[in-house]
């Protein structure tokens, strides 16, 4: 079900009122948890994305200490509510702590999660050159999930999103790691991809989409996978200039209105993970971390993983905006996919 509100009824306190949506429709989104620690270990990219709501790039310096990521694995040490650990980037491979902190998470425990964008296996390190070819193998041994962008099945939209070249080299990604048992049906080691749409629209319906690229992936290169992901694109940084430029930033904004949905609005990601930024303060999700809206405590202080509380972290307000339009329209969206 959604709810359809006037474009003046909701701009009419400040421009795409979300806490005002939510008060009209009776949706109240306390955390529910904190089961997920979602850390962002650095901007720097092999890629650099049009949609990209990072920013990320192969000029991009910032990453997390090593006291920073000591401090998440301590985190995850004391508290066993904390299941998974999600690494993401930039392209997190390219931090020189990646392996270590892969392996420290994995030997306590935790599902590990990784955002990987498939062609830094091939194109190494953008600055040192060190190849990334190992990956496939590393993330076998590790038994660690990949969740890999794919914009969409067929080179020309890929290419027109990721720049020139990056499908084929995406494919072959997918190859080696098919070959290790990626995505290979009783491995138990899981592929899933993620896709979001090129433009300023929302994304097909995730179990048609899903059929459709398994199918044609199949047929045309070999190549099998877990889950499709679908995700809205958020109108931020990178994108939100995109859509500036071309003039579609208030369109886009009022089809995200018009298709909020409350069932969605109850499923997003920000009530049961935190994320984490690169100098260790605490966001309610990556999209905020890059407006660089802190998470507060009740009493409106920062949170960091410096002086973590888990009971204050829990019952911290979410910080809210008109962007959160993007997870709560249609389907919803997260970074797994559909939350209705
Ligand atoms: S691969 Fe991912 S992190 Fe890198 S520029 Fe593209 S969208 Fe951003
Ligand atoms: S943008 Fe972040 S804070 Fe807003 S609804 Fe989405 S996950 Fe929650």
């Amino acid at each position: 079900m959604s709810a359809v509100f006037s474009v003046k009824e909701v701009k009419a306190k400040s421009k795409y009122d979300f806490g005002g949506v939510l008060r009209r429709s009776g949706v109240d989104l306390p955390p529910l948890a904190v089961d997920t620690l979602q850390v962002n270990i650095g901007k720097l990219c092999n890629q650099a994305c049009r949609h990209c709501h990072v920013d990320a790039s192969p000029s991009r310096t910032e990453k997390m200490s090593p006291e920073g990521i000591a401090r998440c694995l301590e985190i995850l040490q004391r508290h066993p509510r904390i299941t998974r650990l999600d690494i993401t980037g930039g392209a997190p491979e390219l931090h020189d702590g990646f392996d270590g902190f892969v392996e420290k998470a994995v030997a306590l425990g935790k599902h590990v999660m990784v955002r990987h964008n498939l062609t830094v296996q091939l194109d190494g390190h953008p600055i040192t050159k060190a190849s990334k070819e190992y990956l496939p193998r590393f993330f076998a041994k590790n038994r660690i999930e990949v969740i890999s962008s794919l914009p969409y099945y067929q080179e020309f939209f890929t290419d027109a999103q990721r720049g020139s070249g990056v499908f084929q080299k995406s494919m072959e990604a997918m190859k080696r790691l098919n070959a290790v048992g990626y995505g290979v049906e009783g491995s138990g080691l899981v592929l899933n991809l993620v896709y979001n749409p090129v433009g300023p629209y929302l994304p097909a319906p995730q179990a048609s989409l899903e059929a459709d690229y398994k199918r044609e992936l199949k047929a045309k290169f070999g190549l099998s996978f877990n889950s499709l992901f679908t995700i809205t694109n958020m109108p931020i940084n990178r994108f939100r200039l995109h859509l500036d430029k071309t003039g579609q930033y208030e369109a886009y904004m009022e089809k995200l209105l018009a298709a909020f949905n409350p069932a969605a609005a109850a499923g997003v990601m920000c009530r049961s993970l935190i994320s984490v930024g690169y100098d260790g303060r605490i966001y309610d999700c990556d999209f905020n971390q890059m407006l660089e809206m802190d998470a507060l405590d009740r009493a409106g202080k920062a949170l960091s993983i410096f002086d973590f509380d888990f009971d204050k972290v829990l019952r911290r307000p979410i910080q809210f905006d008109g962007h959160c339009l993007g997870c709560t329209a249609g389907a919803g969206s997260s970074c797994g996919g559909v939350t209705a």
